[in-house]
């Protein structure tokens, strides 16, 4: 394929702008271009084309090489491809490159802990999952010839198996189990193992005898490769992969990968798939980040039906490498020396959010198989509702908590995912207390609480406590109404030595203003002024953050 190909006239160039703080990675010379008219009419068609600038490489990622993103080689590119194309395009962004989310130290021994902690037994007199629900693994592949696989497989109706014709006429010869986006066929097979690791977590065969058991005993994982045995891919593969998901009626998509380039492209295939009512769970990135600060993609998109997943460990504290944000994680997932099938009949043990995001998958298809109409919106909202919110999740996750199988699956119709009331399945009633988590924004002295839980639409003093060397104050701020998400934005000025926020009767933990000073004698001075006028000085901000 030559870029040549496309040849429209006028042309509007729209490249994104990249923030954060990261480089992400690209394939070099590669680009995801968009036509303005002639593509926008046809439906679930993604419209991008893969143009090579250096037609000296082939155009698959296969052989392209990855590159440090370059912002201004790539407007310099795309400006290029648009004059030479003398193209109608509307958007141009270079091929992202992709990686999964395991950690590559491999722990000897795993176990099948996250299946206890997150009370599936209990969950599972409930329900088992169903052959109707269709999660697809959108990762390395999947070893469907496993003998904990091959019973719970998506099967394509209306493809014939091994004929080298496309039955069904959709593109793609022999796609039985899923498609190969990566090497451009219909045979999903893994030649990495990453992708089976994360299907047996959503769904590895019940009560077989064999090896392990999955979130769902009984479900049908649909195959999607699109990274390559390294482990990588590209935006332009994940795309064909996403749309094949829509179009064959996947309820969920498992994206156990990631990077940290914003591309427009991929948000736009996983806002499709938000319009035909699929949930997308991301891993949240395993780099001990903060992702309110440093995105992770596609786990950041902010869009409903994307849910990002950080990791917990054997004793329900965040894992060491996870990635967190109390805004753009969602909640929490074991993934830690998760034991799971691997290709050739093998079993293994793995860590990374890769494996959290399949516990996620595997629970969303448990709810849909019992609340067949939730739609992804509500199926992430009971998931995130009836968490078990712990210490070591709040204001590190969304939710503050881990998921609960047996809770989301108690929590019946009468929550439809919208009300934050957790779990009314006749036990006790979860705390109505609520609490309060105060993080420090990276430079200077702004600060952020947030207000998590607590009775519906209870009405909560909200005071700064203030203290230094001569003494302490509280700043009367207003109200703030409980039971959703609320988020208080404020500034301390310099004399001021420590701070912590306080809702109702609860504080939070109190945080140290300023810890670099030049001198001992002026920080001195400055703690010792007095705190009496400091509350008519301090900036406040409140907004509240119910769940999409
Ligand atoms: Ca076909």
């Amino acid at each position: 394929m030559s870029y040549r190909c496309f040849l429209f006239l006028g042309v509007v160039l729209s490249i994104f702008s990249q923030s954060g703080f990261c480089s992400p990675s690209v394939y070099q010379g590669e680009y995801l271009v968009q036509l303005s008219h002639a593509t926008r009419a046809s439906g679930a068609e993604a419209g991008y084309h893969l143009v090579q600038v250096d037609r000296g490489l082939s155009l698959r990622s296969a052989q392209a090489q990855v590159v440090e993103y370059d912002q201004a080689r790539v407007r310099a590119d795309c400006a290029t491809l648009a004059a030479d194309l003398g193209s109608d395009l509307s958007h141009c962004e270079p091929n992202a490159y992709w990686e999964l989310l395991a950690t590559p130290n491999d722990p000897k021994y795993g176990s099948l802990y996250g299946l206890e902690k997150l009370n599936l037994p209990a969950a599972w007199n409930k329900t088992k999952g169903s052959r109707g629900v269709i999660i697809a693994v959108l990762d390395t592949g999947v070893d469907y010839t496993h003998p904990d696989l091959a019973a719970n497989m998506w099967r394509n109706s209306g493809e014939i198996a091994d004929n080298g014709i496309d039955d069904d006429g959709n593109g793609y010869i022999d796609d039985v189990y899923g498609i190969d986006e990566f090497n451009e066929d219909g045979d999903p097979y893994d030649d990495h193992g990453h992708g089976t690791h994360c299907a047996g977590t959503v769904g590895a065969v019940g009560d077989n005898e064999v090896g392990v058991v999955g979130v769902n005993w009984n479900v049908e994982i649909m195959a999607l490769k699109f990274l390559s045995a390294g482990g990588g891919g590209s935006t332009v593969d994940a795309l064909g992969a996403i749309d094949y998901a829509i179009d064959n009626g996947a309820r969920v998509i498992n994206a156990s990968f990631g990077g940290s380039f914003y591309s427009q492209a991929l948000y736009n295939a996983i806002e499709r798939a938000n319009e035909a009512g699929v949930l997308f769970v991301a891993a949240a990135g395993n780099k001990t980040r903060d992702n309110d600060e440093e995105p992770n993609y596609p786990s950041n998109f902010d869009l409903p039906n994307v849910i990002s997943v950080a990791a917990s460990d054997q004793n329900d504290k965040l894992a060491s490498f996870s990635n967190y944000g109390d805004e753009k994680v969602h909640l929490a997932a074991p993934g830690v020396r998760i034991l799971s099938t691997f290709p050739g009949n093998r079993y293994a043990a793995l860590n990374g959010t890769s494996m959290a995001a399949p516990h996620v998958a595997g629970l969303a298809g448990l709810i849909l198989s019992e609340y067949t109409d939730y739609s992804a919106l509500q199926v992430k909202n009971l998931m995130m509702n009836t968490a078990d919110v712990m210490e070591s999740f709040v204001g590190r996750v969304q939710s503050g908590g881990r998921i609960n199988a047996a809770a989301a699956l108690q929590a019946n119709g009468s929550a439809k995912g919208e009300s934050p009331e957790a779990g009314s399945g006749g036990e006790e009633s979860p705390v109505s207390e609520h609490r309060v988590r105060l993080k420090r924004k990276k430079r200077g002295r702004r600060f952020q609480a947030t207000v998590l839980g607590g009775t519906e639409g209870a009405l909560q003093a909200v005071t700064l406590q203030l203290r230094n060397r001569s003494g302490s104050t509280s700043c009367e701020l207003g109200e703030l109404e409980l039971g959703g998400r609320t988020r208080v934005h404020f500034s301390v000025p310099k004399s001021v030595a420590f701070t912590a926020v306080q809702v109702g009767e609860v504080q939070s933990r109190e945080l140290r203003v300023s810890s670099r000073s030049r001198s001992r004698k002026r920080r001195r001075a400055r703690r010792t002024r007095s705190l009496e006028s400091v509350c008519g000085r301090i900036a406040v901000r409140m907004r509240s953050l119910r769940p999409r």
